[in-house]
């Protein structure tokens, strides 16, 4: 119940419960719902159907707010990882308030360019698997930097750039062997990983590359994972890429970017409202004071801590059924719409959309999708409010790796996203079709 009634003081302006009045003057009240902004979720279901994900604008642009806000003593710019959320009317948005970009891919280079060609100055690209045909085309559109991760992909960027006749702006993106404290799928900044450079190795690699014409180095790159709660790794990482930076610019380069990388965690267990701006107060102290003294060019690329919160995934209960002791909520989201408790045993806090009479009891139930795994869950054991059949809930904080990880598997058509700002709703991708998920394969004959 805590958890519903610490909702209820909302984390305006997203998801949060209001009261909804009906009759002359609209006195009499029958019952309280989730909002998101000033869309009652309830209408957005019935309107689009379930599993629908609703973003804030309002909260997204907030968030970018805290973020501007806790590094604006230092020259920065804010380099939004696409990945956590890539659809085109989210980057729309943070394209128009001068948000830079970070890509790993071609494609997420694509969505960058077709949103805002212009953008395409404030783009880093990293990524440990570049390929010659992605280095060409962010050669072409101008990226701002390429985060290089291995000695080989270093000299596969310098042919594609004499190629071109681009030069290319570069950082090494290092390994600073600092644990993350996270879970081990998205930890990054270990040597056992797969990513970065190892920082013994990177005064050599600068030393080379800069003897290279088209290759032009531009600053030092990290980013040690994701869904760090604890800003100590952070410190202990900018105070490895301090000492690099020293030695580098001893050495003679030009080293005019940090790349700070992302991973800023979010509170999903108890999230509390509008309480973004003092974690990105810490975070913005603890990457700071190592590199106080340094003249560069800030980069960040947060992407869970600017979507994350903004995003719910609305879900239908379609069946309560129970098995011996266990209690069920069979809802109509699946994880292929949303798979991180399957994949990370990731916690989401669901709640009702309406509360009402009822609310008061509670009940203690698994909350499962249709798709035939046992690991195909949101919540197991979780007490909730009781709820009915064709009741709506919604999965929270499902903003950021939520739809972008979505897939087709049991051949269910991925659900449809909505942008809803202040009072308007737009829809930014509609819901898939058969036809859609069929339109690439062909019958033998
Ligand atoms: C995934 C990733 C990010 C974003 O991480 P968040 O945890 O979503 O902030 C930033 N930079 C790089 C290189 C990444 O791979």
């Amino acid at each position: 119940m805590n958890r519903t009634a610490n909702r209820s003081e909302g984390r305006p302006p997203a998801f949060s419960y209001r009261e909804v009045r009906k009759g002359f003057l609209r006195r009499r009240p029958i019952g309280t719902t989730l909002s998101c902004d000033e869309i009652p979720l309830e209408r957005l279901a019935e309107r689009y159907g379930t599993p629908l994900y609703v973003y804030s604008a309002s909260a997204i642009r907030e968030r970018m707010d805290s973020f501007e806000h806790a590094f604006r003593k230092v020259p920065h710019t804010i380099c939004y990882s696409v990945k956590a959320n890539s659809n085109l009317g989210i980057l729309q948005l943070l394209a128009g308030i001068g948000c830079g970009f970070d890509v790993v891919s071609g494609g997420e280079l694509e969505r960058v360019l077709r949103v805002d060609r212009r953008a395409a100055k404030r783009v880093v690209f990293s990524g440990v698997g570049k390929t010659s045909e992605e280095m060409q085309a962010a050669l072409k559109a101008g990226v701002m930097l390429f985060n290089v991760e291995s000695e080989s992909e270093l000299w596969r960027l310098a042919e594609c750039a004499a190629r071109t006749r681009e030069k290319a702006r570069i950082a090494l993106r290092v390994n600073p062997d600092v644990p993350a404290n996270t879970h081990p799928y998205i930890s990054t900044g270990l040597q056992q990983h797969k990513f970065g450079i190892p920082l013994s190795k990177a005064r050599k690699l600068y030393a080379q590359a800069s003897g290279t014409k088209y290759l032009r180095i531009a600053g030092v790159s990290v980013h040690i994972g994701s869904q760090i709660t604890d800003v100590q790794p952070f410190a202990l990482t900018m105070e490895r890429v301090a000492e690099l930076v020293r030695v580098l610019q001893d050495d003679g380069h030009r080293i005019q970017y940090v790349d700070a990388g992302g991973g800023l965690g979010i509170d999903y267990q108890d999230p509390s409202p509008q309480e973004f701006a003092r974690p990105a107060a810490e975070y913005a102290a603890a990457l700071l004071r190592p590199l106080r003294g340094l003249k560069v060019h800030l980069l960040l690329e947060p992407g869970r801590s600017i979507v994350g919160p903004a995003g719910a995934l609305l879900t239908r209960v379609l069946y309560r059924k129970t098995n011996g002791p266990k209690q069920f909520l069979v809802v109509d989201a699946a994880m292929n719409d949303l798979v991180r408790p399957s994949l990370y045993d990731a916690y989401h806090e669901i709640v009702p959309a309406r509360l009402d009479v009822n609310s008061a009891r509670h009940e203690t139930v698994d909350v499962v999708g249709p798709i035939c795994e046992s690991g195909d869950f949101f919540a197991r054991g979780r007490e909730l409010p009781v709820v009915n059949e064709g009741e709506l809930l919604a999965i929270l904080d499902a903003g950021a790796y939520g739809m972008v990880l979505a897939s087709n598997y049991n051949t269910r058509p991925r659900p449809a996203e909505v942008l809803v700002d202040g009072k308007s709703v737009k829809v930014i991708r509609r819901r898939e079709t058969m036809d859609d998920l069929l339109r690439l394969e062909t019958r033998l004959s």
